[in-house]
């Protein structure tokens, strides 16, 4: 909100601000999802709290299709949005939480907000910022020696903050040791779709379906966070009927059921249309100029990031600089860098304390979304542009100017700082 308030300032007195501050993707509402939310805008009751049943059969065959998972309707969930089902899943789990550091900012306050206690897991650049199956031993012993009783941990493959992904090898290592310890994963799978890079998509529900609840929606790769969608995966064993249930009077308690509109739009979303499809690679595509952009740019100017493949993130570590950040500009937590790249080059950044890390880390988390398009006009520019099939730069400038001003400013910094 601080940060909000400088950038409200700034940009009322007429200042450029670069905005890498929100992570909500920007492209226009596809012409079918959007004929089938006006054809069902009528539809007033009530539906049933799990979903639509036809929405639950989609959402079962398009994650059988795209990711290879098992799912089966009766244990799709349907909710608005995931955080709602992944606050849900946290309340009926039972069992203390390990969170890898750095993870999104709400896993930790669904925690606290079902009596749950978190110990954050250390991870190491040198792994992207993943959690590895010696990590999550050491987590698991930390968390045993402060008292808890660790079942759950939360995974989120491409993260927000870092926009990592966990590959194949790594996440099968880590299930080992899940499947030994017999945890609960919960799969934040929600940016499952904006990966650009070649890492494939690896599910923890690949290696250990047993014990892994999978969320998702439509907010990320279709751009519609504000139509609250979200669905979850629930194993389909007795562990699974039983936390289903668990789930179902949490939402039937609290937010009934989804929207009905939105979910007969979600019906053509998660249908199997090759249109819808291409848009998706599309919009993808663009975010991967964008964002690999950035990232290229900070790593070639020596800035080390995590490896970049999917999410709207990017995410750097200034400690190579920590001496002359110290002594110069007075910058000694994440906190401090964020403020002064505002005040020096009006670049809107969050901390990675923000997100768990260390204070002394220096670490960003950077979010190009808003950095593409901020009004209707210029998500549906980006789409114009993207028809000529220009090379990635020339596409940036000509379609997203500020995404290459943003990059110039960056490099102006990182070279005031070699000086
Ligand atoms: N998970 C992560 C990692 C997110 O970044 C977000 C949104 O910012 C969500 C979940 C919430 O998504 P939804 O709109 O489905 O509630």
């Amino acid at each position: 909100m601080a940060m909000n308030q400088k950038i409200s300032d700034l940009t009322a007195a007429g200042e450029q601000v670069y905005h890498l501050g929100f992570g909500e993707a920007r492209f226009p509402v596809h012409p079918k999802i959007l004929a089938a939310f006006h054809a069902h805008a009528t539809e007033r009751s009530y539906s049933p709290v799990i979903g639509l049943p036809e929405l639950r059969a989609n959402v079962a065959d398009y994650y059988k299709r795209k990711f290879n998972i098992q799912a089966v309707p009766n244990r799709v969930m349907i909710g608005a949005g995931s955080k709602s089902l992944l606050y849900a899943a946290m309340a009926a789990l039972e069992g203390d939480v390990l969170l890898p550091v750095p993870s999104w900012v709400s896993y930790d306050t669904h925690a606290y907000l079902t009596g749950k206690q978190v110990t954050w897991v250390d991870t190491r650049p040198e792994d992207n910022y993943c959690l590895t199956a010696e990590g999550l031993e050491a987590g698991l012993k930390l968390a045993r020696a402060n008292g808890q009783s660790p079942r759950i941990i939360v995974l989120n493959s491409p993260s927000n903050p870092t926009g990592a992904m966990i590959p194949p090898q790594m996440m099968a290592d880590l299930m080992v040791v899940a499947k030994r310890e017999d945890l609960v994963i919960i799969s934040d799978e929600i940016y499952a779709e904006t990966a650009y890079g070649d890492i494939p998509h690896a599910s923890p529900a690949h290696y250990y379906p047993e014990r892994t609840i999978i969320t998702g929606g439509l907010s990320k790769h279709l751009s519609l966070g504000g139509w609250r969608l979200g669905v979850a995966i629930i194993p389909n064993n007795d562990f699974g009927a039983e936390l289903y249930r668990y789930m179902t009077s949490i939402a039937s308690n609290i937010w009934t059921t989804a929207s009905a509109p939105i979910q007969y739009a979600a019906i053509v979303a998660y249908s199997n249309d090759p249109d819808l499809d291409e848009y998706v690679k599309i919009c993808t595509t663009i975010n991967g100029y964008v964002t690999g952009y950035l990232y290229d740019t900070l790593t070639e100017s020596g800035v080390p990031c995590a490896v970049a493949a999917g999410g709207f993130y990017v995410y750097p570590n200034f400690a190579p600089w920590r001496e002359v950040l110290a002594a110069k500009h007075d910058v000694h937590t994440s906190q401090d860098l964020a403020n002064f790249l505002l005040a020096e080059n009006h670049l809107a950044t969050l901390p990675g304390s923000d997100f768990g890390a260390k204070p002394s880390d220096l670490t960003l988390r950077l979010a190009t979304s808003y950095l593409y398009a901020l009004t209707e006009a210029e998500a549906e520019n980006l789409l114009t542009v993207y028809q000529q099939n220009l090379p990635r730069e020339e596409f940036l400038r000509q379609a997203c100017p500020n995404v290459v001003a943003t990059c110039e400013s960056f490099k102006s910094l990182v070279a005031g700082l070699k000086k």
